[in-house]
């Protein structure tokens, strides 16, 4: 039993969509059992949420999942209709229809519980079972989406469910490389990367898999590989649990980067047990994920706090801060900047490699560019710098880390 994951880019068109009819019957006729996901065609989530601000600049959440979640529901149908064409037995489901449930967080909702019956019954008739990714259902009855690119995580999901021998993400690049091949043409691409790996990477923000695929491919070891949907042939990547083969990998896999970050910083705070939860309780109440936080040293009883939110919420976390936590605890100002980005370089050789992160400093001294924040675990290092050098720090990182290409 195979579940195949196609991205928007894959169903982007008639022409496309036959494609993926021709590679699901190919495996149908290898004698698989096969559950297919589909994202909506490339452009059209964009294209949905456009028009949702233009009715209401700050979307409703229960409506706008109600309005994003139909692309999806297009390519499940179409690609059914062309499987039944070239004379498959064929079936597609919405979210809702399969019974993928959510919990109620709208447009970043998280799967709890998936319904298989209905796609058990159906592969035992025969049937090429398709089903919408990046959807489901809440336990009202409302329509949830899974956040941008949870349609891998719904092809994961479903294959964790069914106990799928294989979970194949099937995407517009040929498996997962040292850093996004569209932003360094001497990227290479893996054939092998661990979970941890592959968890660092997909969160700090190498969108090739939904960091909640990946979560859930390690939870319940799905065997998981990207693979491209345009070429015939090719391995791919695996999502490897070993670290084997370790020995000849270099010292760091890969670099991720994000340019959706945003910094804020609330300056001359008190110095005094309690702040860290009073600047940071309501932000989180309201529902603003915080990633990176710097506290710096007291000096004279007052302190100045750092950390980054997603661009998108920048402005909720800005105006949370200056109205309701500022004044409450006698700090000097709030300043903000949204025009910073996130570059890390990760792999699992750092845990007995010294001087990856002087490096890593050394490197982007070199070109000029300031570090703003650093983070560090085992396996990642990360920084924050403006995001006009963004291209540049991945570029040079990647140089510098020996993980270029050799010329041909
Ligand atoms: P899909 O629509 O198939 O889900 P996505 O656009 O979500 O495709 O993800 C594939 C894209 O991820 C690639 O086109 C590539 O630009 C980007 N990407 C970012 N980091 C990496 C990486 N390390 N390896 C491969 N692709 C990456
Ligand atoms: N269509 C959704 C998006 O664009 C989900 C996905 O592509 O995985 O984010
Ligand atoms: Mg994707």
């Amino acid at each position: 039993m195979i579940v195949q994951k196609y991205g928007g880019t894959s169903v982007g068109s008639p022409e496309r969509i036959k494609n993926v009819v021709r590679r699901v019957a190919k495996y149908k006729a290898l004698g698989h059992q096969i559950v297919v996901v589909v994202s909506a065609m490339s452009g059209e989530t964009n294209r949905l949420i456009a028009l949702a601000k233009e009715i209401q600049a700050q979307p409703d959440p229960r409506e706008l999942d109600m309005v994003i979640s139909t692309g999806e529901q297009v390519t499940v149908g179409l690609l059914s209709m062309g499987l039944i064409q070239e004379g498959l037995k064929a079936k597609s489901y919405t979210g809702a229809q399969v019974k993928i449930t959510t919990d109620s967080a709208f447009t970043k909702a998280r799967i709890l519980s998936i319904d298989e019956h209905n796609i058990r019954t159906d592969l035992a008739n025969g049937y090429v079972v398709v089903v919408a990714g990046f959807q489901g259902i809440d336990k009202e009855g409302n329509i949830t989406t899974l956040g941008r690119g949870g349609s891998d995580t719904t092809g994961v999901a479903i294959a964790a469910a069914l106990h799928a021998d294989e979970c194949q993400i099937y995407t517009d690049v040929d498996g997962v490389y040292t850093t996004d091949p569209r932003v360094v043409p001497e990227a290479r691409r893996l054939k092998s990367i661990t979970f941890e790996e592959m968890l660092e990477m997909a969160s700090l923000g190498s969108k090739v898999l939904q960091i909640r695929a990946v979560e859930f491919a390690g939870k319940y070891k799905v065997k998981l590989r990207v693979l491209s949907s345009f070429e015939e042939e090719g391995d791919g990547t695996l999502i490897t649990f070993e670290e084997d083969d370790k020995m000849e990998q270099a010292i760091i896999s890969g670099i991720a980067f994000n340019r959706d970050e945003a910094k804020i910083t609330v300056r001359g705070v008190p110095d005094k047990p309690g702040i860290a939860y009073q600047i940071l309780g309501p932000v989180s109440e309201a529902n603003v994920d915080v990633d990176m936080i710097i506290q710096n040293v007291g000096v004279d009883g007052s302190t100045d706090f750092s950390f980054t939110v997603h661009r998108n919420e920048f402005d909720k976390a800005m105006d949370i801060l200056k109205n309701k936590v500022q004044s409450h605890i006698g700090a000097r100002d709030v300043v903000g900047d949204n025009k910073t980005a996130k570059v890390s370089v990760v792999g699992v050789g750092m845990r007995s490699h010294v001087g990856i992160a002087s490096k890593m400093f050394r490197t982007l001294a070199e070109e000029g560019i300031n570090i703003q924040m650093i983070s560090t675990s085992e396996i990642k290092i990360s920084v924050v710098i403006d995001e006009k050098y963004l291209e540049l720090a991945v570029r040079v990182l990647h140089k510098a880390f020996d993980l270029d290409q050799e010329a041909a």
